[in-house]
């Protein structure tokens, strides 16, 4: 059989026919992929502790016979990010990036851009525990940016009116942010406040790993966070399912 190695994250994996488990992988070499694990719930499987979330390891992979599915043959763990699973805010922080990366990235394309970025937020999220959220955002923002979908902060995306001071409505399928004027009933959980265009301006600027340096309100920031998710889900026209979830089990602070 023909395996071939990839470097990749564990983004979610699931039951399937009676021992096996099926893991959803964001690969260096393949981009997304979709691989069956054989045997992954017997109690003696070695494969089983590898398909922890964002487990990063070395896999091999073949082709199976269906499809775009994969065999995992080994994996090779190389870094478990334990310390981001000791408590339930790093847990449900990991959940919403994989969330992220399910729905927004196609499968099969590979772009180390999004893989270094993948590395610099759980990096981030591990020296800064305290700052998931200004992560998630940033992260959130810089993804979309890499997909293609860049989101207009400095003019209206309508009449070109300069958005600095000014509130804003984020309408992917017009063009990004819209002034006031040419979206008068914009959805109002698209609509940012003048300090919050600054904050995005500034977290899209800066590397992500600096993110933290921004002091901001709890409740502002958990404002943001679901506006730029929203936004996301507006673009790829699909729901997150973790948003909801995260929004009641990880309170605002304060
Ligand atoms: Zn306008």
């Amino acid at each position: 059989m023909n395996f071939q190695s990839a470097r990749g994250f564990v983004l979610s994996s699931f039951p399937y026919a009676e021992a096996d488990k099926i893991a959803q992988l964001y690969t260096v070499q393949l981009g997304k992929v979709r691989a069956i694990v054989k045997g992954a719930r017997k109690p003696k499987s070695k494969l089983a502790s590898a398909l922890d979330l964002f487990n990063e390891s070395s896999f091999s992979l073949h082709k199976g016979r269906s499809g775009d599915l994969y065999v995992l043959g080994q994996a090779k763990v190389l870094n478990t990010h334990s310390n981001l699973k000791k408590e339930l805010k790093g847990i449900t922080a990991l959940q919403v990036l994989a969330d992220v990366l399910i729905q927004a990235i196609h499968d099969t394309e590979p772009h180390l851009e999004v893989y270094s970025l993948i590395k610099e937020t759980l990096a981030a999220l591990g020296a800064h525990p305290g700052s998931a959220e200004l992560f998630l955002t940033a992260f959130t923002l810089k993804l979309v940016d890499l997909s293609g979908y860049p989101l207009e902060l400095e003019a209206c995306a309508e009449c070109g009116a300069s958005l600095q001071r000014k509130s804003a409505h984020l309408i992917p399928h017009r063009g990004g942010a819209l002034c006031g004027d040419c979206c008068p009933s914009g959805p109002t959980r698209l609509k940012v406040s003048p300090a919050g265009l600054e904050v995005l301006k500034k977290l899209r600027e800066l590397p992500l790993e600096k993110a933290h340096i921004l002091k901001l309100r709890p409740a502002f920031l958990r404002e943001l966070l679901l506006t730029v998710l929203g936004y996301l889900e507006r673009t790829i026209e699909k729901q997150l399912k973790t948003v909801e979830y995260y929004a009641k089990l990880v309170p605002v602070p304060g």
